[in-house]
Formats: C-alpha cells, structure tokens, sequence
C-alpha cells in the first residue's frame, strides 16, 4: 500500500467552480508532491440532488484542466451494499437506533441547540418508537469528546454529544448520510490524508467517530480555506457560482494556486499547461496555507 492515497470528491450537483478547482488542486499537489496516489470519487449518494450529467462534466473538465488520477472512479451510489454493511456493524454494536421523529417533533422537544441546529433530544433513544412509520437510523454520540490535529486549522476539539447530538446515519427516505458514506469510502479506497474545504470542518469529529465505531484506520486532515464571492459566501451552486472554463484552463489553474498562497511566477503565464503543473508538484507547499 502506498504511503499517501489522497482524494477529490465531488457532488454531482452542478458544473465545477472555482471553489472546488481550488480543492481540486490542493488534494493532487500535496498527493503527487508525496509521490503518493489521487483517487476520484464521484459523491452521487443523494440521488434526488444530483444534476443530470454534471458528474461528466465534471470528469471531462478535470481532464481537460490536467487532472490524472490513479485507479477507477468511484460512485457511491455503487457503494450502497458497503454502507448496509456499516449500518448493520453499527446496529450489532448496539450504537444505532431508529427514529420515527418529524423535523417538527424534533424542534419542538428539543431546546438545546448545537453547532449545526437543533440537538435530537434522544426521544427514540428513551421510548419506543412509533409503529408502523418509516425510520431514519441515528447514532449514539452520548461521552464522544474527539480531539484531532488538522494539519492547517490546529487542534480541533468537539464535544459531540453537546455540540451536534445523535446524527442521522440513514435517512427516512432510504438515503445513507454523506458522513457514513464518506467514512466507508475512505477506507475502502485506502484514503490516508484528507484535503478539502474548512466548509467540512464541522463534520471531521463525525467521521472521525464514526470511523472508531466502525474499527476504520484514522486519516490525516488538512481544511484549507474556501472560496468565497463578492458578498462573503461559499462558492456553491446556491450562491449561483459560475462554472470554470476548460478554455481557460491555464489561467484558472494558476488563480486556483495563488489563491493557495503558492506564489506561482509571473513566467508560468506563458508555461503549458504540463510545466505549471510541474512547477505546481515539485514547489508545493501545504504549509504556506493559514487559517
Ligand atoms: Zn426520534
């Protein structure tokens, strides 16, 4: 096994911005500076959310900016029977439980609010749930305190229980969780090290507990700073970000590299698109990334 196996994980919810250009860019220069491998995984497991045809687009616009990635793509809406899995390891260990609770029923029993929302009371924890009504599973967070060192962000330190509560690993609808997918994800593909967004920051404690409860091997975290628009927001396809130009590619990749703190010369403006990315692998530096 390969020392660094990196990764990108894209949702195929729209075209690729600039946002995740720059995440993109991160997670293979720190993987192939390591001379380690980058994997692609397409994160289509919310069906209903999924854009038709984008994660082709997506894939084709990663090739075209110079992208190559080590083994096959993965889909995770090909991974459902690994997350069955999980969830049944989870419910013999006894730390998943059903929930037949409404959003409503939720926020009218709870006052305890948490980082991400309102906390889940337990109701279904404590009482039997109700009958013959479809169930989302939940997970038992209850004295879970993680505390890990991100390799760009520091010390990180999350009361789980207290800060987001019992989180749903299966949705109502049948759907997994993105962060019981990504974690099972992770370590089928043999990820080591994790580069994405600070946007994730808040999930890392999930998925690092719900990697222990799973007996998973740890990866190691670095949340680099997000991209953001004119009015201070994430660049997402809710904040009407405009998708990245293939024809432009040379240009975006060196903004995408300046906007990682890499300094690229002014000489690269004339350099292929091979040379920048050579430049880019072998001057990488995570550490000139801040907070
Ligand atoms: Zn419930």
């Amino acid at each position: 096994m390969p020392e660094y196996v990196g990764r990108f994980a894209p949702s195929p919810t729209g075209p690729l911005h600039f946002g995740s250009l720059v995440a993109a860019v991160a997670s293979y220069c720190d993987a192939k500076s390591a001379d380690g491998k980058w994997l692609l995984r397409i994160e289509d497991v919310d069906k209903p959310r999924e854009v038709k045809g984008a994660a082709q687009s997506i894939i084709e616009t990663l090739a075209t900016f110079g992208f190559e990635w080590d083994d096959d793509i993965v889909y995770q809406s090909n991974q459902i029977a690994h997350y069955e899995q999980a969830l049944s390891q989870l419910k013999q260990k006894s730390l998943a439980y059903p929930c037949t609770c409404s959003r409503k029923e939720i926020a009218d029993s709870s006052n305890l609010q948490g980082i991400e929302g309102v906390i889940y009371p337990g109701t279904c924890l404590h009482a039997p749930i109700k009958p013959n009504t479809p169930n989302a599973w939940r997970i038992k967070t209850q004295g879970f305190i993680c505390q890990f060192k991100d390799a760009i962000q520091g010390e990180i330190l999350q009361d789980l229980s207290n800060e987001i509560g019992d989180f749903v690993i299966k949705r109502v609808d049948g759907l997994f969780a993105y962060q019981l997918a990504v974690v099972v994800d992770d370590a089928l593909q043999g990820v080591t090290h994790v580069i994405r967004g600070t946007d994730l920051l808040l999930s890392t404690p999930r998925q690092i507990y719900l990697q222990q409860a799973l007996n998973l091997p740890s990866t190691h975290y670095a949340h680099i700073p997000i991209v953001k628009n004119s009015a201070g927001e994430k660049l997402s396809k809710q904040t009407l970000a405009t998708a990245i130009n293939p024809l432009q590619a040379k240009q975006q990749l060196l903004e995408a590299l300046s906007f990682l703190n890499q300094s690229p010369p002014d000489i690269l403006y004339q350099a292929t698109l091979n040379e920048i990315w050579q430049w880019a692998i072998s001057n990488w530096q995570l550490s000139r990334l801040t907070t």
